[in-house]
Order: structure tokens, then C-alpha cells, then sequence
């Protein structure tokens, strides 16, 4: 049984306890779906997760808009990611696909949020291009201003949901400035002309995921979200909130990984007793129990400081991404450890979350960036 004790702290409200067992129920019953084929499981997630009412926290309501409920994001993450790293993909991807809409949108624009909290539309968050992926500032693509239309010109990579997605909020250079002053974003339906998926990318987890290429897509004026120059900023909002979401789905990770362990040292017998008797074996599991709850009150910190109506969590954010995500790695590593050979028998859980955690440190930005941010924030703060 995962320990459920960080519940009662006073990071959280009674919904988001209740949102935590309800889930907790709702995943026992429904999860892990079939991987075979990512793309439809990925598909069928979105609209499982939709229609029984789990992506509400993906987005604003627009109907009555608030802002984001960053505890709700992480407890669901954590949550789902504890029992299958597609269906927290999966969720994920509809809040980070949408966030700047959530966050910057029109009213007209913020109509595709009741398609993507119902799990009726597939959202991606297209940033990184070949070359540009930490050094965001330096993008490639294009966006010209002609008449009443922009016309985006230009590569994306690395986009998750690439070739499931129904919706794109992407970022493009329209000049206003050199680097970060002169991008734009805007919203592009995935079925806008010249809008085409150039080569789908496989990795060690595999999750949906191609690389775009926009060749004179052309989008209304109105399709852009806040204003000229202003795509960065947005940018950068946007990960703002979603970055504690990924130190979140790491601890989803860390937690499922150090259950595992429990029971393997408990149930194993080694030297004519359980393995848990090893001293050494108990070190490893204090190392792991230490960790995960040093990365929740990272996280939920960051979380609650963000739903206490903090402008940005800059620094919180990425302390609690980059300690979540490192010590995930470490804490399933040594479960695969504990697990002896069947740690990296194929398809066991524990050699499954060791090729899940990977990319959690690269993307959103890489554990070195964060470092760079947190030393920024407090060097600046000095
Ligand atoms: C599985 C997966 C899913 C992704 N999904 C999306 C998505 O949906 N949308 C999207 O836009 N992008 C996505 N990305 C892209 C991701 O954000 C980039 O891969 C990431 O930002 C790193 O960029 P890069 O791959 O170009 O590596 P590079 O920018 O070349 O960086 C390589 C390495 O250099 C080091 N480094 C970089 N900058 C610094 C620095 N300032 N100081 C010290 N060291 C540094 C880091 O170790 C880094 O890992 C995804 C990537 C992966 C792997």
C-alpha cells in the first residue's frame, strides 16, 4: 500500500484529498491500458481520462475562468504515474498542449479547452526545434505577417502528441526584437495546410512523439496568443506551472518504485531469511523513503506557493523538478538493484519505470538548466 500520509499536510485542501483517493480507485480499475500500440492507447487515455472527468485541472473552465489548481495537476500526475507513465502522459499533455491558452487565450481561443478537458481533442506544445531546444531564445522558425494572416515557416521536434494532436500552440520568431523579445505563439489546428509530421521519433519510453515541419502554414491574425513579442514570456508561464507536474509524475515514479522494493525485500527469502533483514538492504530503502518525501515537499511547496496566487514559482519550480527527477532515477535505480535480474527483465515494472524517468530530466528543461535558474533566482535575490 503507497504511503498516503503526505496527504495531511497543510499544502493540501479536502478536494485535493478526495481527488486523490477517487483517482487512486479509478486507476486500480482501468489501468495500465495495452502499450502495443501507442498512439491508440494514447488516444483511447485521453478520452478514458475526458469522459470520466479527470482532465478538468488540464485547463481553465472557460465558462468561469479561474487560475490552475497546480496541487490538482501534481496529485493527479503523481498519482497516475504511480500506475502507468502513458496515462500520466497522457493527461499531462492536454495541460501543457493548452496552458498558454489557458493562461493568455481569447475567449474564442479558450473554446478548444471544453474539447480538450472533455478528452474530445489532443493538445501539444510545440517549442524546441533542431537546434534549439535549451536555447529556446535562438528558435528558428518563422512567422510573417501578410495581410490578415501569419505564414509559419520552419521546423519543430521533439513535440509529444506530434501526429495525434488535434491542436498546436506554437511559438515562432516575428521580429519585434533579437532573441527572446522578437517570439510570438499562436494556435494552429493540426489540419491547417502545410502542417505535416516530417519523421515520427521513437525513445526509450515510448509515448507519441514527431518531428513538425510547417511549410507557409497560414493562420489568422486572431490565432495568436497574447501579443507580438510576447511568445516567450508565455512560454516560460507556461512552464512555470508545469514544471513542479513533472517533478510530480517523477515521485509518481520514485513511489511505485520504492513499493515494489517493499515488497520484494519482504517476500524474498536470502541467506535463509527475507531479504529486508540486510542491513544494507534497509539502507537503500531509508535512501529511497528519504528522497521521495524531500521530493513531495519540493514539489507541493511549489505547488501550493502557485495556488496561493504567487506571480511566478521560478525558482520553487525548478528546485523541486530538478530534485524530484534526479532522485527519481536514483531511488529506481536502486530498486532494479533490489530486484536482482528481474530488475532488467523486459517488461517488469521496475526496468519499465527506469526507462520512463529518463526523459523527465531533459525535457521542460534539462536538470543542468534548472541549475542555471535556481543560481539565477538566487543569485539575483542576494
Ligand atoms: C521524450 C521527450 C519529449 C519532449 N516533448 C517536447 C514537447 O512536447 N514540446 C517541445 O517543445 N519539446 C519537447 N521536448 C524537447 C525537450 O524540451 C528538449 O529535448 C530539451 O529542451 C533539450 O534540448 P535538446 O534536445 O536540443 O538538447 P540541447 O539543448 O542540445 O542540450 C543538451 C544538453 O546540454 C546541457 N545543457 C544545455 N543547456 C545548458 C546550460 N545552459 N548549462 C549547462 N548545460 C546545459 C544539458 O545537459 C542538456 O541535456 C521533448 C524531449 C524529449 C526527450
Amino acid at each position: 500500500m503507497p504511503d498516503r500520509s503526505f496527504l495531511n499536510w497543510p499544502f493540501f485542501e479536502d478536494r485535493h484529498r478526495a481527488l486523490a483517493e477517487t483517482l487512486e480507485a479509478w486507476c486500480a480499475k482501468n489501468l495500465p491500458l495495452d502499450h502495443h500500440d501507442v498512439d491508440a492507447a494514447c488516444r483511447e487515455l485521453v478520452a478514458k481520462l475526458g469522459s470520466d472527468g479527470w482532465l478538468t485541472p488540464t485547463a481553465i473552465d472557460p465558462g468561469k475562468p479561474g487560475p490552475l489548481d497546480v496541487r490538482a495537476l501534481c496529485v493527479t500526475r503523481e498519482t497516475l504515474a504511480r500506475h502507468d507513465g502513458l496515462a500520466d502522459f497522457a493527461f499531462a499533455m492536454q495541460g501543457l498542449g493548452t496552458g498558454a491558452i489557458s493562461l493568455f487565450g481569447t475567449p474564442d481561443q479558450q473554446r478548444w479547452l471544453e474539447k480538450t478537458r472533455a478528452g474530445e481533442s489532443i493538445s501539444a506544445f510545440a517549442l524546441s526545434e533542431p537546434r534549439s531546444g535549451s536555447d529556446v531564445a535562438n528558435m528558428e522558425m518563422t512567422a510573417v505577417l501578410d495581410g490578415d494572416n501569419y505564414v509559419l515557416s520552419g521546423e519543430k521536434t521533439w513535440i509529444s502528441n506530434g501526429g495525434i494532436a488535434d491542436v498546436y500552440t506554437v511559438f515562432a520568431r516575428t521580429g519585434e526584437a533579437p532573441g527572446a523579445k522578437g517570439i510570438s505563439a499562436f494556435v494552429v489546428p493540426a489540419n491547417t495546410k502545410g502542417l505535416g509530421v516530417a519523421e515520427r521519433l521513437e525513445v526509450i519510453a515510448p509515448h507519441p512523439l514527431a518531428r513538425l515541419s510547417f511549410d507557409n502554414v497560414r493562420v489568422p491574425t486572431s490565432a495568436m496568443i497574447g501579443k507580438p513579442g510576447d511568445g516567450f514570456r508565455i512560454a516560460m508561464s507556461v512552464l512555470d506551472v508545469f514544471r513542479s507536474t513533472v517533478g510530480a509524475a517523477a515521485l509518481g515514479f520514485a513511489r511505485r518504485a520504492l513499493d515494489e522494493s517493499v515488497k520484494r525485500a519482504a517476500e524474498r527469502k536470502l541467506f535463509g531469511a527475507p531479504m529486508a533483514e540486510l542491513q544494507m538492504v534497509q539502507g537503500h530503502i531509508a535512501d529511497m523513503a528519504l528522497d521521495v518525501d524531500a521530493a513531495a515537499l519540493l514539489i507541493y511547496r511549489a505547488a501550493w506557493t502557485k495556488d496561493m496566487g504567487a506571480a511566478r514559482v521560478t525558482r520553487e519550480a525548478a528546485m523541486a523538478k530538478l530534485f524530484a527527477t534526479d532522485k527519481a532515477q536514483e531511488v529506481i535505480d536502486k530498486a532494479v538493484q533490489l530486484h536482482g535480474g528481474d530488475g532488467v527483465r523486459k517488461g517488469h515494472i521496475v526496468e519499465r519505470l527506469y526507462r520512463e524517468i529518463r526523459a523527465l530530466r531533459i525535457y521542460e528543461g534539462a536538470s543542468d538548466v534548472q541549475k542555471v535558474v535556481i543560481a539565477r533566482q538566487v543569485m539575483g535575490a542576494a
